[in-house]
């Protein structure tokens, strides 16, 4: 156990899976409090209950990042349990319709935009205005992808969100580094959580093959870079783009 974010209240949306149960379930390894966010209130509230029964603090709040209103209630209840918002991780997102760019649906666009890249920029203004009230700094980490620097084909959607959220980081990061506050962006490959347990066989042998480490990455792999990134270890750190991609941009 290390107790770097001991006292500290941490915000994770999409928090009821993958990435962003094992970021939530590190933050209190490392001694934050949480608020575990997610549409999902049935598995949100089992990662709660998991954290409880560690012995650790955490509240379940329900959340459509996609709607700007709820985000701002996500934030003001976020405060109000735990009396303020050191470390926001705005990671909820979809994989979204999977199709050539002349065939995407305007339908699938405008779903994958809202829900990967509206959403960081509404969590983003409303943890920046907690945080600017406070006046205690804070760090915030909003989750890119490989596909936040490079494209591929039939997700134009996903890539450009994801593009987005680089530049957003970038922006925000620049714009309030004088006020204590850090805003940066992490970049996974392909890591083993349920967003592609739909996956046959086959393409996921393909999905390996891209990364020269030679196997998906684990939730666990992506936590541990952002629960750094959320602590005083990375206070010279702000505006970057990190990947934990097992080689996946290296080539
Ligand atoms: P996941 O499906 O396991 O978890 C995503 C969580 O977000 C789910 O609990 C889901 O209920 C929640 N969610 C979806 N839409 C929401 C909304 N509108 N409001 C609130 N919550 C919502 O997926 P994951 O793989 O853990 O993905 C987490 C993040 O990591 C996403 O932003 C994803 O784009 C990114 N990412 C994932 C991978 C990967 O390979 N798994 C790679 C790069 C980036």
């Amino acid at each position: 156990m290390d107790n770097n974010l001991t006292g500290r209240t941490a915000l994770v949306t999409g928090a009821a899976s993958g990435i962003g149960k094992a970021i939530a379930l590190l933050y209190v390894r490392h001694g934050a409090n949480v608020i575990v966010s997610d549409v999902d209130e049935a598995q949100g509230q089992q990662v709660v209950e998991e954290i409880r029964a560690a012995g650790a603090n955490a509240q379940f709040v329900k959340a459509d990042v996609g709607d700007p209103a709820q985000c701002q209630q996500l934030v003001r209840e976020t405060v109000s349990a735990f009396g303020q918002l050191d470390i926001a991780c705005n990671n909820a997102g979809i994989g979204g319709e999977l199709n050539t760019t002349a065939d995407y649906s305007l339908e699938g666009w405008q779903k994958i935009i809202n829900i990967n890249l509206n959403s960081v920029f509404y969590c983003l203004k409303y943890e920046l205005e907690a945080m600017m009230k406070q006046n205690t700094g804070g760090s915030i980490i909003n989750m890119a992808s490989i596909l936040g620097q490079a494209g591929t084909a039939n997700s134009p959607g996903y890539v450009a969100a994801k593009h987005g959220v680089v530049g957003l980081t970038k922006t925000a990061a620049i714009e309030y580094a004088t006020k204590g506050i850090r805003i940066n962006s992490v970049g996974p490959a392909y890591i083993d959580t349920p967003l592609l347990s739909a996956l046959p066989d086959e393409a996921r042998k393909m999905l390996i093959d891209l990364h020269p480490i030679g196997r998906l990455g684990r939730p666990e792999e992506v936590a541990e870079l952002v629960v750094w990134l959320s602590s005083e270890k990375a206070s010279f750190v702000t505006g970057a783009y990190y990947p934990v991609d097992g080689g996946y941009l290296a080539r």
